[in-house]
C-alpha cells in the first residue's frame, strides 16, 4: 500500500516519502484494511519497530483534518518528551501535558494533539478538564501495561473514564505481542491487527560454550576471554554491529560496562568528547566511571543517571561511536535503541519474597524486540547465555518458543480501588454503590468476567474506609465527596496518604523539617531508599539525637519500613539544606537520577500537605508552604527571599547571600555594580529592571523556576 495512496495531509505524506517512507509496511496496511480511516477502534499487537507510531500518527492527522482532537497516551514521562518531539513540527499543535497533578491545564485544549502520562490524563479528569470532553481519538501507546501491578489499574479506569465521558471516540491501541490480544480487542470493540511480521529479520538463540544455537544453525564465536557476555559483544563488534547487554541490576550494568570497555580499548576524539561532557557535569563517582566507559566506546544506562548522562549515552549509541550499552530492563521499556545484537544476560530477577524468578516471556520479547536497526542492520540478532547443556533447550522453551503471558485487569486491588471510587464520586462519575458498580461494569476486569462478587466486597470495603476518613458522605440515598474528598482526588494522592499526613498532623504541635518529611516518607505514595548494614549507624545516631523531632513514636517492633522512610527522609532534609549532589549520592548510595525521583514525589507530597493544613492545620501552613518551595528549590530558609526573582535560582542565591546580600531590600541598597560583580552584568541588570518596574515580573516562587529541571 503506498504512502501517497493514504487519506493523510499532502504535506505529511511528502515528508515521509522525503525520509524514505514509501509504502506501508504489511502491519501498516493491516490497520487500513481494518478501519484505520474510518473511525474504528483498532488494538494492534505487533512487535517492537514494526511501525506503530506512524499508524498512530496517520490517524491522528486524519482525525484533525477533520477537526478532531487527539489525546497520545504514553506510560512514562522519558517517553512523553520523545513522542511530543517525534510528532512536532508536522503541521499539527501538538501539547505535552506531564507537570503538576492538579492543573486544568486548559491551554493545552487549543493543540490538535496531546501527548500525557496515564496519571496526568487521570488528573485532568478529576480536575474536570473541559476539553477532555472534545477528545475524538484516543491513542493508548504500550496497552498491554494495563497489567501492570502498580499502574496499570490507572490506566484502565482512564480508559474506562474516557469512553464513558465520550462514547463516539476512536481508539487506537498499540501493544506488544500479547498472549490474549483477542481478550483486550473484545473489550475496546476493537478490529484486532495481530502479526509477528518485523522489519528486519530477528534470529534468536541460546549461547554455550563456544557458538550461538538458532534453531536451524550454529553461530562460531571466537572465544578472546573467560566471559560469555564479552565474546559476543566483541564478535558483533569486529563484523560492525552494537550490541544492548540486558542485566538485573544497576551494579551488574556498572561492572559490565567496565569489563566491555577494558575489553573493546578503542580511543578516539569523538568518544573522547562525549567522555570530556559526561566528565565536566559528573558530580558523583558514578559518573566519572560512566566517563571512563564512554572513552572506550561502551557505556551503562539506568534510571541513576542525570539527564545529561543519558543524553549522551543515548545519542552516542545512535551515532554509533558506543558500541555496547549495558542495561536494567527499563531501557526495554520505551526507548527506540535498536542495536545488532541484543544479549539477555540476566534473565532471573529477584522478586521480594520470591526470591530469583524467571522475568516474563513478555519483556523478554521487548527486549528482544530491540535488534536489528532498520536499513541499517543486515539482521537483528536476540541471545540468551545457557550455563550448561541442558540449558539450551530450557531456555529455547522457555522464551523463545513461548508465547506471551496473558494480560489481566489490576482494577480490583484494594489499594488502586480506593483511589478510584474516591476520584469516580468526586467527580460524579458515580453517585451511590450501584453507579460506583456499573462504571466497573465497562473495565476490562468486568470484561474478563472476573467474580463480581469479590469486587463488590473489595468496593464497599473501600466505601467503609473513605466513609471513615470523612472523605464521602451520603447525603439522602447519594454519595457525595466531602470538601476533604475532594481536595484529596483533585491533589492526585493517596486517600491512605492524607489519612496519615491528616491525623498526624492535626496531633502535632510544632513544626520539624525532619518531622514532617519523614511522616510524608512513611505514606504509601512515597518509595524509599533500601537499607544496608552500614546504614543501621548513622540511622541509630540520628534517633539518639533526634527522636523527639519525629512527628511520630517509633513502633515496639519498628522493622525495616522504619528504618528505610528514616533513610529517605534525611536524604531529603540534606537536599533542603543545600547538601551538595555529589555528598547526597555517596551518603545514600544513589545516583542523581534517584535524587531527582525522590525530590520530585516529596515536592509533590509536600504540596499536598500545605492545602490539606489549609484545612485541618493552619498552625502549620506557613512552614509547610516554606518547606514546599525549599524542597522544590533544594535551599536553607535564609534564600526564600531571594528565590522570589526572575532568573535567581539556588546557585545564584547561595551566592548572593554569601556576599552579605540576603534580601530584595539588601539587593536595592547593594545596587545594580555590587550586584554585577556577583552575578554578571546580564542577570544584575534583569534584576533590577524587576525591582525597579514591574512588580508582576516578580515570579510566584512556586512555578516555573525550580531547580528540579536541572535533573529531570
Ligand atoms: P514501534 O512504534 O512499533 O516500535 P516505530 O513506529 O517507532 O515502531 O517505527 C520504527 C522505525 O521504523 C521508525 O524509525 C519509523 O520511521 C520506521 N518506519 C515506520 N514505518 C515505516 C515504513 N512503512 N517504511 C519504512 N520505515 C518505516
Amino acid at each position: 500500500m503506498e504512502i501517497a495512496d493514504l487519506p493523510v495531509p499532502p504535506d505529511l505524506a511528502r515528508r515521509y516519502i522525503d525520509g524514505g517512507i514509501t509504502e506501508l509496511y504489511p502491519p501498516q496496511a493491516a490497520c487500513v484494511e481494518a478501519g484505520l480511516f474510518s473511525g474504528k477502534n483498532l488494538l494492534v499487537a505487533i512487535p517492537t519497530a514494526s511501525g506503530k507510531t506512524l499508524v498512530a500518527e496517520m490517524a491522528m492527522h486524519h482525525q484533525a483534518g477533520r477537526g478532531g482532537k487527539c489525546l497520545y497516551i504514553v506510560p512514562l514521562r522519558a517517553l512523553a518528551s520523545e513522542k511530543f518531539e517525534e510528532f512536532s513540527g508536522k503541521g499539527l499543535r501538538v501539547g505535552i501535558a506531564t507537570g503538576d497533578f492538579d492543573r486544568r491545564d486548559e491551554y493545552l485544549g487549543r493543540n490538535d494533539i496531546i501527548v500525557a502520562t496515564s496519571e496526568k490524563v487521570d488528573s485532568l479528569l478529576r480536575n474536570r478538564t473541559p476539553w477532555l470532553t472534545e477528545i475524538s481519538l484516543l491513542v493508548v501507546d504500550e496497552a498491554h501495561l494495563i497489567d501492570d501491578p502498580s499502574r496499570g489499574a490507572t490506566l484502565e479506569m482512564v480508559i474506562a473514564k474516557l469512553r464513558h465521558k465520550n462514547p463516539g471516540m476512536q481508539i487506537i491501541a498499540l501493544s506488544a505481542t500479547i498472549g490474549n490480544p483477542a481478550d483486550l480487542a473484545g473489550w475496546l470493540d476493537a478490529e484486532l491487527v495481530e502479526s509477528e511480521w518485523r522489519p528486519v529479520d530477528l534470529r534468536e538463540g541460546v549461547f554455550f560454550e563456544d557458538g550461538i544455537r538458532f534453531a536451524d544453525s550454529i553461530r562460531e564465536i571466537n572465544r578472546k576471554s573467560k566471559y560469555d557476555d564479552l565474546d559476543l559483544v566483541l564478535d558483533t563488534v569486529a563484523e560492525g554491529g552494537q550490541c544492548l547487554v540486558f542485566v538485573s541490576s544497576r551494579k551488574n550494568a556498572e561492572a559490565f560496562a567496565k569489563r566491555a570497555a577494558s575489553g573493546l580499548k578503542l580511543a578516539n576524539p569523538v568518544l573522547a568528547g562525549y567522555a570530556d561532557k559526561i566528565r565536566s557535569s559528573a558530580s558523583t563517582d558514578m559518573g566519572k566511571t560512566l566517563a571512563a566507559c564512554v572513552a572506550q566506546g561502551a557505556a551503562f544506562h539506568h534510571a541513576g543517571l542525570s539527564r545529561e548522562e543519558r543524553g549522551i549515552v543515548e545519542a552516542g549509541f545512535r551515532e554509533g561511536q558506543i558500541k555496547v550499552i549495558s542495561s536494567t530492563p527499563t531501557l526495554a521499556a520505551g526507548l527506540n535503541l535498536p542495536a545488532r545484537r541484543v544479549i539477555v544476560r540476566d534473565y532471573l530477577r529477584f522478586n521480594a519474597g520470591e526470591g530469583m524468578l524467571p522475568i516474563p516471556v513478555r519483556e523478554y520479547r521487548q527486549m528482544a524486540g530491540r535488534a536489528g536497526r532498520p536499513r541499517l542492520d543486515p539482521y537483528g540478532e536476540a541471545v540468551l547465555i545457557a550455563k550448561s547443556e541442558e540449558m539450551v533447550d530450557e531456555l529455547f522453551d522457555y522464551y523463545i518458543e513461548a508465547t506471551a503471558e496473558d494480560v489481566r485487569s489490576r482494577c480490583a486491588d484494594e489499594a488502586v480501588l480506593c483511589t478510584h471510587v474516591l476520584s469516580l464520586i468526586a467527580t460524579g462519575f458515580a453517585r451511590e454503590t450501584g453507579e460506583v458498580l456499573g462504571f466497573m461494569d465497562g473495565t476490562f476486569y468486568a470484561y474478563q468476567g472476573e467474580s463480581p462478587r469479590a469486587l463488590k466486597r473489595a468496593v464497599d470495603r473501600v466505601l467503609e474506609f473513605l466513609r471513615e476518613a470523612e472523605m464521602i458522605t451520603e447525603v439522602g440515598e447519594w454519595l457525595e465527596a466531602t470538601e476533604y474528598g475532594s481536595l484529596v482526588s483533585r491533589l492526585y494522592i493517596d486517600p491512605r496518604s492524607a489519612e496519615v499526613i491528616v491525623n498526624a498532623m492535626t496531633r502535632q504541635k510544632d513544626y520539624t523539617d525532619i518531622g514532617f518529611l519523614h511522616l510524608l516518607c512513611t505514606t504509601p505514595d512515597m518509595s524509599t531508599l533500601f537499607v544496608r548494614k552500614n546504614d543501621m549507624y548513622a540511622l541509630d545516631r540520628f534517633l539518639a539525637d533526634h527522636r523527639e523531632e519525629l512527628w511520630m513514636d517509633i513502633p515496639w517492633d519498628a522493622g525495616e519500613e522504619f528504618d528505610r522512610s528514616l533513610k529517605t527522609a534525611l536524604l531529603l532534609t540534606d537536599w533542603a539544606d543545600e547538601v551538595g549532589e555529589d555528598v547526597i549520592c555517596e551518603r545514600y548510595s544513589v545516583g542523581p537520577g534517584d535524587v531527582y525521583g525522590m525530590v520530585e514525589s516529596v515536592a509533590w507530597l509536600v504540596h499536598a500537605s500545605r492545602h490539606l493544613a489549609g484545612l485541618f492545620a493552619p498552625h502549620l501552613s506557613d512552614p509547610i508552604e516554606e518547606m514546599e518551595l525549599r524542597t522544590k528549590h533544594g535551599i536553607k530558609k535564609e534564600l526564600l527571599p531571594l528565590i522570589k526573582l526572575r532568573g535567581i535560582g539556588r546557585v545564584r542565591a547561595r551566592r548572593l547571600f554569601n556576599n552579605g546580600i540576603d534580601s530584595i531590600e539588601a539587593l536595592r541598597e547593594a545596587g545594580p555594580e555590587k550586584v554585577a560583580k556577583v552575578l554578571g552584568q546580564g542577570i544584575a541588570a534583569q534584576i533590577f529592571e524587576q525591582l525597579e518596574g514591574r512588580r508582576e515580573e516578580i515570579a510566584d516562587p512556586g512555578e516555573e523556576q525550580s531547580t528540579l529541571s536541572r535533573f529531570g
